[in-house]
């Protein structure tokens, strides 16, 4: 299903270019579409009034005819338009609501407690269904629903290619979702949905090369090149989390040692925080542990690292000197302008940022830092759930595909 057969006037191409230069300009005027478009005014009146019959656009301020006229202004109706982004990850399932501008009306989130696919199917359903409810009290329809799925995801025939957390290999789950709820449904990689959400209304917005970096239990990155997703030949680019940083380190999950994952990751770092309290060397870290310290939470270190304890701040600062390492190997292939950084990490990123970028600062091959901005993720929290949202409203603003990276 797509969501341009439910809403008919953007099955062309020129409505979805318009609608596409409303959304980034905010308020804009026929004239200034016709300017940066190119078509023609009077195509643009007629594609205008389409949008303005269909509730998609409505029209703002009057202009004032007696003394120098302001022109007419359009801007998106942020009623007009509702999507559902889910994400998956290992032990959550977030959901939110969006608008047509964007907009978040609707959060929830529920873990993860059982891995079993039924399980886990069980709780996605319950906060799709939870959502639609919501929507549907207050009287709107949704037009379909972006799923940020963690793991192998190939996005074109929406199946979760695997998902190793909770065991999942070729799951078909667009078209589950879809014939259950009968409404669109798009699917990509987390991190993937997370660079497109910042590409779109986040803090890439305009940035044609971007790699926005995912770091939780695992690490990921999605890669925005000229200003498209770009998915690798296996739908595996951007797996940054397996780069060896530490040669004969810790063995990582995938078998290999050393990889970013093993030293960088919140689990890895909780494990050595834990480690360091086992071995009495961190009195003041286990002063912040509620339960037993050996089991120190990742809420806990947080709280550790936000009132500065010593540990608790060396230890991402170690883990950060490996994120910059493997964030500099990435950035001298794909010589981005921006670098986002996000994930569970987000609440004590402050913490984190000075010491990436300081060995981002050594270690980049010098040409590559002029334009290059290493910035904290702009839609925060929201980025992975808005990212799948995206993956729908991405269809209403942008024309077709086809001009994509070709697979392999
Ligand atoms: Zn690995």
């Amino acid at each position: 299903m797509d969501i341009r057969d439910q809403l008919p006037v953007l099955k062309e191409n020129s409505p979805r270019l318009v609608l596409g230069h409303i959304m980034r300009a905010g308020s804009i005027s026929r004239a200034d579409i016709a300017r940066q478009t190119g078509l023609h005014r009077s195509t643009i009146t007629r594609i205008v009034s389409a949008l303005l019959a269909e509730g998609f656009v409505e029209e703002r301020g009057e202009g004032d005819i007696e003394f120098g006229r302001k022109p007419v202004m359009l801007e998106l109706v942020a009623d007009a338009v509702h999507i559902l982004g889910i994400a998956i990850e290992s032990n959550t399932v977030a959901g939110v609501v969006t608008n047509f501008k964007a907009q978040i009306t609707d959060r929830m989130q529920v873990p993860l407690l059982d891995s079993r696919r039924e399980a886990v199917m069980e709780q996605v359903y319950f906060v799709i269904d939870s959502l639609l409810n919501q929507v549907r009290a207050r009287g709107f329809d949704v037009g379909g629903i972006g799923v940020a799925m963690h793991g192998i995801v190939n996005s074109d025939q929406g199946i979760s290619v695997f998902a190793p957390a909770i065991e999942w290999r070729d799951e078909p789950l667009v078209t589950n979702i879809e014939s259950k709820y009968n409404l669109p449904v798009s699917m990509d990689n987390n991190a993937n949905a997370m660079a497109l959400g910042e590409w779109w209304f986040g803090n890439g917005q305009a940035v044609e090369n971007v790699l926005a970096v995912k770091v939780g239990s695992t690490i990921g990155s999605g890669i925005i090149l000229g200003g498209r997703l770009f998915p690798g030949t296996d739908y595996s680019a951007g797996e940054i989390g397996h780069l060896t940083v530490l040669p004969g380190g810790p063995r990582c999950k995938c078998g290999n040692f050393g990889c970013l994952e093993t030293v960088a990751s919140t689990e890895a770092i909780l494990r050595r925080g834990r480690d360091f309290i086992k071995q009495g060397e961190a009195e003041g870290l286990k002063a912040f542990a509620k339960g037993d310290p050996d089991l120190l939470s990742f809420e806990e270190l947080c709280e550790a690292t936000l009132a500065q304890e010593p540990t608790a701040l060396r230890l991402w600062e170690e883990g950060a000197a490996h994120l910059g390492l493997a964030l500099s190997y990435t950035i001298n292939i794909l010589n981005p302008a921006k670098v986002l950084i996000g994930g569970d990490i987000y609440p004590v990123l402050d913490y984190i940022l000075p010491k990436v970028r300081e060995t981002v600062e050594v270690q980049v091959f010098q040409p590559l830092k002029s334009h290059l901005r290493l910035e904290p993720l702009g839609l925060g929290k929201d980025s992975v759930t808005l990212g799948a949202a995206t993956l729908l409203l991405q269809d209403i603003f942008e024309l077709p595909k086809s001009n994509g990276w070709a697979m392999g």
